[in-house]
């Protein structure tokens, strides 16, 4: 069996497994194979019955000691009994399963592995499995690969399919070179790859889990490495010197860049004269103040006579940018256009063909810049705003639409500079360490639902001095739909606790675009007092007179989401206030919010968070979402990243080397990889 050899070849997969396969992206036995479990199911030792907690997977051995009961619920035939060990005894449920009513024996000794759950105050085994004693002695202590599913596929036939895929697998010869494997201490992909999805212990895990890490990273660092390597080389038709109208700007500004905006506008005004192609960075925490940088750039481009253009994640963010612009825009004589997907197919026909007859300047936009039909005269330069949200293959995109445009890219994902260095390697990076003076730190509290009339009276204070207010409601997994109700249903239950005249309104992800961007213009204008939100507002927005955040359900969100959302406030000179509010104060939740209680430095809160979860917890768990790896964590792996990095560096130092023969593996995936990065 072969890497592109389709998944039908692999005994039991028809037609109809192959079609739920491609739902999750696998076609071929090499894709499978690079489908690494989700996380692991470990059988633990027995436990007594008396220790089990909630929402534990757990095992008991015991016997019932009377007869199980039947009862139908609604079509549904639940069986349940009670557990005993000689510790206590615990209630056992089944549904569906009525055969157990003759099978399962009064006095038979049973071993018994189930979740733990609540019902009606009292705890009980759901639904458990029946194992006989080799099941568990067999069992006992390894690893079982638990796959991201989909509808009408088991894990079970996942599980099967992967392990007759290895047992017929031809593995090419390792395409990392043994000095490499051996400097490292690395196995061969092979072993990684059998062993990731089937591990013999928790160290058989880590030794694969180690292999595969450092191959993404290496893959990356390459593939990287020459993007860099052929656009270092590029020089630029567009050589712009900043002039009279960034003077005015400065002017303008109702402050002084701190010393790491300067820095950053240095490096970005030395690129865009020098004669060659800008591929810049700016990396700034939340509240750092990287839209001016931008906003600096493009009036530069725009006053050598050419077009500039920003492209942010969402309209609101676009509409918020698009205004603050114009405001320093204007004045100065630069023609500012935005282009957003809500608006009428007449206004963007209109608008496109402005910016068609060079008849716009700065173009502000989401990814209606790439995605609607708009021919750019003279597209010097492309800012994308909040990277981290988009795909490189986005940001290309947009370049695509000039004859090599100077690039900047900004973005607030917590990193330290030897890592952004190395996982923006296309790129240079300027970093933006210092807030602005002006800026009190905010005021963290991590308190208990109890707390919440004490925070509705001192948003009523705060409102009363004139600022205002988010609270974010709890993400709701099921639907948007639910999301929506829920939002709506606490704006109201707010509405009845808070004094009738403060103006309450709400924000969610149902809302249609501009129904969003009213709000949120109501809200920027001072219009509303208290926006109850989504998490919709995380992105880039800007209300210096919001002084109060209040999260919800904070426990359900991530550190680093929490310290995003929380870079709402602390925008202006008034002391700003956030709230996180836990549905449980258990001590381990507390003990994370305390996190962001005690800093406001998100590269901090990121490297705690990791910590106190501690490796043993990330089993297969991915901490950053936004970043391109499929198993590989940039916080968790920085060791591997650092190395991996240094690895490829050695091998690009001699690019011939990657020609001779002991290399020609790895240049084969290198391009596969480097289409991938592409597409991404
Ligand atoms: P971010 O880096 O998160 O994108 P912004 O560019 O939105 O931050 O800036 C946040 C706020 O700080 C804005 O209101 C902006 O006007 C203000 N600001 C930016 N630079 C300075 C500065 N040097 N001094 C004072 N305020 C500043
Ligand atoms: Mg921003």
């Amino acid at each position: 069996m072969k890497a592109k050899d389709s998944i039908r070849d692999i005994k039991g997969i028809g037609e109809k497994s192959e079609k739920l396969f491609r739902k999750l992206g696998i076609t071929t036995v090499e894709e499978l194979l690079a489908f690494y479990p989700r996380e692991y199911d470990i059988y633990t030792k027995i436990q007594p019955v008396l220790t089990v907690q909630e929402g534990e997977t757990v095992i008991l051995e015991g016997s019932f000691p009377a007869r199980l009961k039947m009862a139908s619920v609604r079509g549904l035939k639940i069986i349940t009994g009670q557990f005993r060990d000689s510790s206590g005894q615990i209630l056992i449920s089944w549904f569906n399963m009525p055969y157990l009513m003759k099978t399962v024996k009064v006095g038979m000794h049973y071993i018994l592995r189930g979740k733990i759950v609540r019902k009606n105050g009292f705890l009980q085994m759901a639904q458990p499995k029946i194992l006989t004693k080799e099941e568990y002695a067999n069992q006992l202590g390894k690893l079982q690969p638990v796959y991201s599913l989909t509808a009408g596929l088991t894990n079970n036939a996942v599980k099967k399919a992967v392990s007759l895929a290895l047992a017929e697998y031809e593995f090419e010869s390792d395409f990392l070179p043994l000095e490499i494997r051996k400097r490292y201490n690395l196995l061969l992909h092979k072993k990684a790859v059998q062993a990731i999805h089937f591990p013999e212990s928790r160290e058989a895990y880590a030794k694969a889990r180690s292999r595969l890490v450092f191959e993404e990273f290496f893959l990356f660092s390459l593939a990287l490495r020459q993007m860099k390597e052929q656009k270092d080389k590029m020089t630029s038709i567009y050589k712009i010197e900043s002039g009279s109208s960034v003077e005015q700007l400065f002017k303008a500004l109702p402050f002084c860049l701190t010393t790491g905006q300067q820095n950053a506008w240095e490096d970005v005004r030395r690129d865009l004269q020098s004669g060659f192609v800008m591929n810049r960075l700016i990396q700034g925490d939340v509240g750092s103040g990287k839209t001016v940088v931008a906003l600096l750039a493009l009036v530069c481009a725009a006053e050598n006579g050419h077009q500039g253009a920003i492209m942010v994640p969402t309209e609101v963010l676009a509409k918020q940018h698009y205004e603050e612009f114009m405001k320093y825009l204007e004045p100065i004589g630069i023609r500012t256009a935005l282009l957003v997907g809500s608006m009428t197919a007449a206004r963007k026909r209109e608008v496109s063909a402005r910016i068609a007859a060079k008849e716009v300047d700065i173009i502000v936009g989401t990814h209606a810049l790439i995605q609607e039909k708009v021919a750019y005269a003279d597209l010097a330069l492309i800012v994308t705003d909040e990277q981290h949200r988009f795909g490189v293959r986005q940001r290309e995109m947009l370049s695509e639409k000039g004859q090599s445009p100077h690039t900047l890219v900004m973005s607030a994902t917590p990193i330290p500079r030897t890592l952004a260095i190395i996982l923006y390697g296309d790129l240079d990076v300027s970093v933006i360490d210092v807030l602005p003076a002006n800026r009190l730190p905010i005021k963290n509290c991590a308190v208990g639902t109890d707390y919440r009339p004490q925070a509705y009276r001192f948003m009523e204070k705060q409102v009363a001095m004139g600022h205002q207010v988010y609270i974010i409601c709890p993400m709701v997994e099921e639907s948007e739909a639910m999301e929506a109700e829920n939002v709506i249903d606490y704006t109201n239950s707010l509405r009845d606790a808070l004094s009738a005249s403060i103006r309450i309104e709400n924000l969610h992800g149902k809302m249609k675009a501009s129904k969003k961007n009213e709000i949120m213009e109501a809200f920027s204008r001072g219009e509303i007092d208290i926006l109850v939100s989504t998490t919709v507002i995380e992105v880039g927005i800007n209300v210096p007179n919001a002084t109060v955040m209040m999260v919800e359900n904070a426990e359900r969100f991530g550190l680093a989401q929490l310290h995003q959302l929380r870079g709402r406030v602390g925008r202006g000179e008034a002391q700003s206030y956030c709230i996180f509010m836990a549905g449980n104060t258990s001590k381990e939740t507390m003990e994370r919010l305390r996190i962001l209680e005690n800093s406001n430095d998100g590269f901090y809160v990121a490297k705690q968070d990791l910590q106190l979860r501690g490796p043993g917890d990330l089993f297969g768990i991915r901490q950053s979402g936004d970043l391109y790896f499929q198993m590989a964590d940039i916080y968790q792996d920085a060791n591997e990243l650092q190395q991996a990095n240094e690895a490829a560096c050695a091998v690009g130092k001699d690019g011939a080397a990657l020609l001779c023969r002991k290399y020609e593996g790895l240049r084969r995936i290198m391009e596969e990889y480097t289409g991938d990065i592409k597409t991404l």
